[in-house]
Formats: C-alpha cells, structure tokens, sequence
C-alpha cells in the first residue's frame, strides 16, 4: 500500500519539529552520546542501538517496572520492553531478589546446579515438551536447533518464512525475490551464498511449503508462528497446525521460535493452539531480562540426538557456549517461570493490551486512515494497511519508515516508549491503567497531526 502524499509530507514535518524537540530536552543524554562516543562507535555499546528513530541515543538512569528514567530526569511508560526482553517489566522484583541470591553463592561452574532438575520440570510443564536445553540467547537456541537438525535428518537444507528474523542465525537470512531465494543483502561479512541451502517461503501458503518439502532434503522448518519482526503477519487459521503435519508428512523436523510471540499466552501460542512441534524455543524475556534462552524438543528427537551423539568423538559439536545454562541464568528462570509468567499476570498483560489495541482502532477509525492495529495477546501493532497483511511482502509493502518515525518521535517527545522501526507496543505486568490511556491519547494526538487536523 503506498502512503497517501499528503500524510507522507506531514510526517517529514513532523520527523523535523519533533527531533528539534528532542533535541531541547535531552541535554543529558546528547552530552552522554558524546563522551561515550570516545570508546564506543556512535556513543552505544552496540551498533543497532543507533537504529532509534532519535537524533541520538536515550541514556537510561533507571529501569523499574513499567518505567524507564532517562538521565535528563524523563520518566517514560514504557511499551517497548526492550523489544521484549523486558516484556515482564523491568527488573520483576522476584527475579531480581532471585539474581541477588543466586549472585552470593556463584553465577558459573560450567556444571549443573541444585535448580536444574526444578527448571527442566517447569519448562516441561509449562511447554509440553519434555527435553530441554539452556543457551546464553536466543539467536544460540535457534542456531543450535538448525546444527541438530540437519545432524539428525541427514538433510542439507532449512526452510523459512519471507520477512522472518530468528537473530543472529545466519541460515535465516534468506527472503523471496522474483519467487526464487536471495541472501539479504544487508547481512556482513557472508562469504558463502545461504541460498544454496536455505528457501524463504511466503507465510500463510501451505502450497508452497508442500512442494518444496516434497523434494525430501529440507531437514527444519524454522518460523515464528506469526510474523513479528516485520509488520505483524498473524496466521490464517489452520496454517501453523497446517505447517505441523506438512513437516510430519515429510520427514522434515518443525522448530516454533516463540521468542516473541510468547505475548500470547503463558505456553505461548504453542500452548494456546495446542500445538506440537518438534522444537519449541524462548529467549529474551524468559529469565526476566537476564540473559538466556531455552529450547525444548520431543522424545524422539532427544532419542536421535543421543544416537547421533554415539556415533561422534566427543566435544567440539559447535553448540552452546561456556556460559550456557548458567547457575544465574537457572536461578533468575526459575524465579521467572514460577512467580512472573503467571496466568494471572498474562490476564492483566492480554486485557490491558486490548483496551490498548481497541483505542488505537478507534483513533485510526476517527482519522479515517487505512491501517490496522494487529494484536497477538498483550503484543499490539499499528500497521499501514486496510485488511490484515498474509506474508511477508504485503508486510515489506506496508511498512512507511517515515510515517513511523514520525509517530515514534511524537510519542516518545511525550514520555511513551514504544518500540522503533514497527511501531510495536507490548503491555508488562506493570503496566497501568493510566499507561494504556495516555498512550491512546497521545497516539490520537500524533494522528491528528498526520492528518492535518486543524490546518
Ligand atoms: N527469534 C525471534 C523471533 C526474534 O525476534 C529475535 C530477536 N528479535 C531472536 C530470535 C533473537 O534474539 P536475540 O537477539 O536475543 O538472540
């Protein structure tokens, strides 16, 4: 959908009246982006940080709950939660007491500590997948998942979604092109071609995902059960559960990278689907903010994975790293799992997340604009588009960098956080009331604008 010329034109005034604001109140944190900018590129710790739609970085003096507190004294609602990292507030104040414990009694051994057998049986239980492995991130879970898989199929090649991101996992940098696969051309330094043993297909066509199983050499299906790091594609009925019995048909395993879409409910939306497949992987938000990850698998495929192990020398198996599964990574899961992700908080999280998406929609309808907010349980989404995108190239024509950007720094000039590039917002546990109406009117302020109310 192209954005209509006028709108276009209003959001690259605004992008400039609202950075010069910017500018004006964040003395602090312009000094800071200096100073830090001595020793680290662009003054941040890493590059992607740059990619705020600011005129230069936010410093953060405090993160607590639903609010984060910048150093030149702003306290933000936060709806951006780390993209999702922080998805259960900042700092849960029982995995913090928990990271504080576990912190005077060592947080590394490279052995297995008191809570892993604790851990195992509440990810087993929450999940419904019975083995489970711990990774430092959630890009090492998926990676290590692709190493198993072709290890246990015998088979070369990885199937993704067009407009996926699974991290660092360089297997997923494929997307569709004229309907053959290309290597995203923003990935560094890859010297080999991806194509040759990764295929982008169009989310929400089983057909296609048929045929090119059929030639019997893709060892993984690798996806999200919606599209989340491009304007949000939900699935169609039936497609993710379409996907399952595909993957079974053939002999291909079926990974459910649930880093995101976690939003949905306590068992993600593996649970809320009833779902089951053959890997299942959580990162970002599942230690609280603390960084790990996990990744779950069935009996079979732990069956396969110890044959394959008996046919190997031992070590070097390119998976994990010294810091997996740590002791503090244990101990800050265990207090994440039992006492934050609670069905009681989901309740909160999926209901206050409604009101939210329900007065964006109401805005969006006021303003007689073409788009629509999206929302998988407390995760909700404008998206500029009339009817509800199917793949990833209606999203990639859907997005308007300028009209985000536009917004993003509207709201953010107005103490609301909300997370770049998409225009994403997610509901913590912490999140108030009061968060979710001040974001409605704001957002509705921020339309306002875009539409040239009052010109
Ligand atoms: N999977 C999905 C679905 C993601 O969205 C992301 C990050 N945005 C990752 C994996 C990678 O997470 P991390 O950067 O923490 O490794």
């Amino acid at each position: 959908m192209t954005m209509p010329v006028e709108i276009r034109q209003r959001a690259e005034a605004l992008i400039a009246a609202e950075s010069t604001r910017f500018d004006e109140l964040h003395p602090r944190s312009r000094q800071m982006a200096v100073e830090a900018s001595a020793h680290f590129p662009g003054g941040v710790p890493l590059h992607w940080m740059l990619d705020w739609e600011t005129p230069f970085p936010i410093f953060v003096r405090e993160a607590k709950g639903s609010t984060v507190t910048d150093v030149d004294g702003h306290a933000y609602s936060d709806f951006c939660l780390g993209d999702t990292g922080a998805m259960f507030g900042h700092s849960p104040a029982p995995v913090a007491k928990a990271i504080s414990e576990q912190a005077a009694r060592g947080l590394t051994a490279m052995l297995p500590s008191n809570l892993t057998a604790q851990v195992g049986a509440l990810l087993a239980a929450r999940f419904g997948l019975p083995f489970w492995q711990v990774t430092a991130t959630a890009s090492d879970a998926n990676r290590a998942v692709v190493r198993w898989a072709r290890a246990l199929t015998n088979r070369p090649k990885v199937l993704v979604f067009d407009g996926c991101y699974h991290g660092q996992v360089e297997d997923a940098f494929v997307k569709l092109d004229g309907g053959g696969t290309i290597m995203k051309p923003s990935l560094l330094g890859q010297v080999t071609d991806i194509s040759a043993t990764s295929i982008a297909a169009p989310f929400n066509d089983l057909e296609a995902v048929e045929k090119i199983l059929a030639a019997g050499d893709v060892a993984l299906i690798l996806t999200e059960p919606a599209l989340t790091n491009t304007a949000m594609v939900l699935p169609e009925p039936g497609f993710v559960e379409g996907l399952v019995a595909s993957a079974r048909r053939h002999g291909t395993l079926l990974c459910l990278d649930e880093t995101h879409t976690i939003s949905a409910g306590p068992g993600g939306f593996t649970r809320e689907h009833d779902l089951s497949p053959d890997f299942f992987v959580l990162g970002k938000p599942i230690a609280g903010g603390l960084p790990a990850a996990v990744f779950g698998f069935t009996h079979k495929v732990e069956n396969d994975m110890r044959r394959v192990l008996g046919t190997k020398t031992p070590g070097y198996s390119g998976i994990g790293t010294t810091l997996s599964g740590n002791m503090l990574a244990l101990a800050a899961m265990r207090a994440c799992l039992e006492e934050v992700m609670t069905p009681k908080n989901y309740g909160h999280m999926t209901a206050l997340a409604s009101r939210l998406a329900d007065g964006m929609r109401a805005a969006v309808t006021r303003h007689n604009l073409p788009w629509t907010v999206t929302q998988l349980g407390a995760r909700a989404e404008l998206v500029f588009s009339e009817r509800p995108l199917r793949n990833g190239a209606e999203a990639a024509a859907a997005i308007d960098h300028a009209v985000e950007r536009a917004i993003h720094l509207f709201l953010l000039n107005r103490n609301l956080l909300v997370t770049p590039f998409h225009n994403m917002t997610l509901v913590a546990p912490t999140t108030t009331e009061a968060d979710v109406e001040s974001l409605v009117i704001r957002f509705d302020e921020a339309l306002s604008a875009l539409s040239g109310e009052g010109e």
